[in-house]
């Protein structure tokens, strides 16, 4: 019987990891869930799977939650709050596995607790690794920790390798990873058309139902941009050797070519529960609830080079990873600003790149070698952009 902590719980990855979860009671069992503030969908998760532990970043709202609990019978779940009750639930000895799918930077402390705790790391915060990319790897590697991709292209990609080893690619005849992006919702736009888009608009995402800081992320393409990073930090890639394939229909989840010639794909219905079932079962394979793939139905695969004019954010985020050291970790935080002022319709679609790049341009790199030099690089781009929104302000 596995154990697991889900961080993130109530979001997108995190319902598709119940579900996953419950379709295997006999092999794994959720010992911890955490929220940041929805008491609502935290309580009914605890009402369905009797966790051991709860826990509610917010302080006020975890003490609601426990009165909950305690008025239907479930007083027996132990509440815990801040980032310390992440930490503490990412590093329970009897957990085996932790499911990190904290949206944004929040998830950095709490995921990075999971792998200096030597757990199997179910990696969905692709923001916690491009923040602190060695650092992170340095910690898994020290710990003895597994970290295995549940990005559907990250996971492609390592299930197209031929070693789960992080190795220097050259030597075990890699020669470039095939990055697909479904191009987001905003693919034939043109640069004119996106500067008048939606949140809703940008959260309509055509293949997959996620988050809504990922989905704006898609839009802009900063996704791929993070996922260039992750990749480069996964996979030991440098930067020239991630291509991003635009591929509409996400069919094929990613690739991997060899030096031979042999291009290795990975493919299925766009369905999150695939990865996190291969990622927990992992080296075995086990059911997820994901349908077949109807190749009749689908047809045919386009693939198209990436637009770095109207989805300047992946250049942006292919420049950050060149220039190293922090330059990621202020990619990151200036996306997250940005992201954020455009859901609350504060700037437009294409302030978006703009905040970022001001961002880059305002701040110094230095070498990201360790957490506290990480996070005080978080705080100062999130003050800089946070500038820069409001002289943008519409
Ligand atoms: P979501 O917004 O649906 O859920 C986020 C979860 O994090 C929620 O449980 C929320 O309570 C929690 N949370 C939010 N802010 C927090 C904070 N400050 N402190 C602690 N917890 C907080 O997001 P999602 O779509 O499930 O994405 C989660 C992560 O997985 C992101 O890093 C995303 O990039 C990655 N990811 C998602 C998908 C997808 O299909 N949704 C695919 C690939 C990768
Ligand atoms: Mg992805």
């Amino acid at each position: 019987m596995k154990k697991i902590t889900v961080l993130g719980s109530t979001g997108s990855i995190g319902v598709s990891t119940l579900d996953v979860v419950a379709r295997l009671p006999e092999k794994y069992r959720i010992v911890a869930l955490t929220a940041n503030k929805s008491i609502d969908k935290l309580l009914a998760q605890c009402q369905a799977i009797r966790p051991q532990y709860a826990v509610m970043v917010d302080t006020q709202a975890a003490e609601q939650l426990q009165r909950e609990l305690q008025k239907s019978g479930l007083s027996d779940v132990q509440v815990l709050s801040g980032i310390e009750g992440l930490e503490t639930v990412a590093s329970l000895p009897e957990v085996d596995q932790v499911m990190a799918a904290i949206v944004g930077a929040a998830g950095l402390l709490p995921t990075l607790s999971a792998a200096k705790a030597g757990k199997r790391v179910l990696l969905a915060n692709k923001e916690a690794l491009v923040m602190s990319g060695q650092l992170f790897i340095d910690e898994v590697e020290k710990n003895n920790a597994e970290l295995l991709p549940i990005d559907s292209e990250h996971n492609a990609i390592f299930q197209c390798m031929p070693t789960h080893k992080r190795m220097y690619l050259p030597s075990i005849g890699v020669k470039r990873i095939l990055l697909t992006s479904s191009g987001g919702p905003f693919l034939t736009r043109t640069l004119s058309e996106l500067g008048a888009v939606t949140p809703d608009q940008a959260c309509a995402h055509p293949n997959w139902a996620m988050g809504r800081k990922i989905s704006v992320d898609s839009a802009t393409m900063m996704n791929k941009g993070l996922e260039v990073i992750e990749a480069h930090w996964l996979f030991n890639a440098p930067a020239d050797d991630i291509q991003v394939v635009v591929h509409p229909q996400s069919v094929i989840h990613s690739m991997v070519e060899y030096d031979d010639g042999s291009v290795l794909a990975q493919m299925g219905n766009p369905d999150m529960r695939t990865p996190i079932a291969h990622a927990m079962a992992w080296p075995n394979r086990t059911v997820s609830g994901v349908g077949s793939l109807n190749l009749f139905e689908i047809a045919r695969l386009d693939f198209e080079a990436p637009d770095f004019e109207r989805f300047s954010c992946l250049r942006l985020a292919y420049d950050a990873l060149k220039k190293g050291g922090s330059s990621t970790a202020i990619l990151n935080a200036a996306n997250e600003v940005a992201v954020d002022a455009f859901l609350n319709e504060t700037i437009s679609f294409l302030h978006i790149p703009k905040v970022i790049d001001s961002t880059m341009e305002q701040m110094a790199v230095v070498d990201a070698d360790s957490l506290q030099v990480i996070l005080s690089a978080d705080a100062e781009a999130r003050a800089i952009a946070t500038d820069v929104v409001k002289r943008l302000r519409k």
